[in-house]
């Protein structure tokens, strides 16, 4: 198929242009890189531009027959969206409409949308399941529940179809070693760790050391990234017209903050500086998939089952590009 991936030369928009160019899809990725890397993806794919442009996106969605579009482009800190709500719901949610309005006009209804387990809030019950309440505690899931939302309406009024994929966390890099995730700033856990273990920071801080969980720490459901991807093939494939799909995508195992840090001891051979810090807004104590109606529909199976193999893959990044991609200034910037 002909796919528009937008905010393909992001983390994990990178890996999901990967897994489709290595499943014989034709691909075009739209960025406006404010916070991609022109080098995640190969140069002849990559079209710099930004989703507020419509009639941009019109064109390309003409002028490349566009069969189907997965959609990443979107900001994704939880702390900035409470702080800067506007911003979010701008290019989260209006910038979305804006594709969806050159979608109808190019003719295009089918769609991947990058959705997250942020939607849910404080789940009622464990493991979170797709029938649970949804009850964003802040303006960047709020914005994503809208996009679902509007995929609904379009669904039933235009015969839209489409998967709302709810991520839970994104963790590791591609095995390949060549990209990874390289946030600025980045606040995801598992990277500011190995930057600890690298010397590149003095500890880490944990989040937080009173939650009602064994240890006290957070918990979350890690997620290989190329996982990620390989659902958002399998969805796309797998698109009717006026059907929606929401799934949880998780490994359906929880760990704690220290498990997270432990594991990346045993990995890196490192010890790893750590302070105990106050709680971080926002953040639920647990948060763990259920993922088996993914598995179902979409026959959707995780290749990487433990938390080990994971971190061994994001160390194989990190450890080879301290500084992410400006470890390669030679392409950065390159379009
Ligand atoms: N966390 C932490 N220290 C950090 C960054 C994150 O203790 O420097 C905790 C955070 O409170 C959460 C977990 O690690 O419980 C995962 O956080 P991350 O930001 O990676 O992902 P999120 O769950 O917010 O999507």
């Amino acid at each position: 198929m002909r796919i528009l991936i937008t905010g393909g030369a992001g983390y994990i928009g990178s890996h999901a242009v990967r897994c489709f160019l290595e499943h014989g899809h034709e691909v075009v990725v739209l960025d406006n890189l404010s916070h991609g890397h022109a080098a995640a993806v190969p140069a002849s794919v990559l079209v710099r531009g930004d989703l507020a442009e419509e009639d941009l996106v019109f064109s390309l969605l003409r002028q490349h027959r566009i069969e189907a579009v997965v959609h990443f482009a979107a900001y994704c800190y939880v702390g900035e969206s409470v702080r800067e709500p506007e911003k979010y719901y701008d290019n989260n949610l209006v910038n979305s409409l804006r594709l969806l309005r050159a979608m109808r006009r190019a003719g295009v209804s089918r769609i991947v949308l990058s959705s997250t387990c942020a939607t849910y809030g404080i789940p009622a019950q464990l493991p979170i399941t797709e029938d649970q309440p949804q009850r964003p505690i802040n303006p960047y899931g709020r914005a994503k529940l809208a996009v679902e939302w509007m995929l609904d309406d379009f669904a039933q009024a235009y015969g839209f179809s489409y998967a709302a994929l709810r991520y839970f966390n994104a963790a590791g890099a591609s095995p390949k070693g060549d990209i990874g995730e390289d946030h600025d700033p980045e606040t995801h856990l598992i990277p500011l760790v190995l930057q600890a273990a690298l010397g590149l920071k003095p500890f880490v801080e944990i989040f937080g050391t009173d939650y009602p969980t064994p240890d006290g720490t957070c918990i979350r459901d890690y997620i290989h990234v190329d996982d990620l991807a390989e659902a958002h093939r399998l969805a796309v494939e797998r698109l009717q017209p006026g059907v929606g799909l929401k799934l949880n995508l998780g490994s359906e195992t929880g760990h704690s903050v220290r498990e997270v840090i432990r594991v990346c001891e045993q990995v890196t051979g490192r010890s790893i500086p750590v302070r105990e810090g106050p709680r971080r807004p926002g953040d639920p104590p647990i948060l763990v998939a259920s993922s088996a109606k993914a598995r179902e529909v979409l026959g959707w199976s995780p290749r990487y089952r433990d938390l080990h193999s994971i971190v061994e893959t994001a160390w194989r990044w990190h450890s080879t590009h301290r500084l992410g991609y400006a470890d390669r200034p030679t392409t950065k910037g390159v379009i």
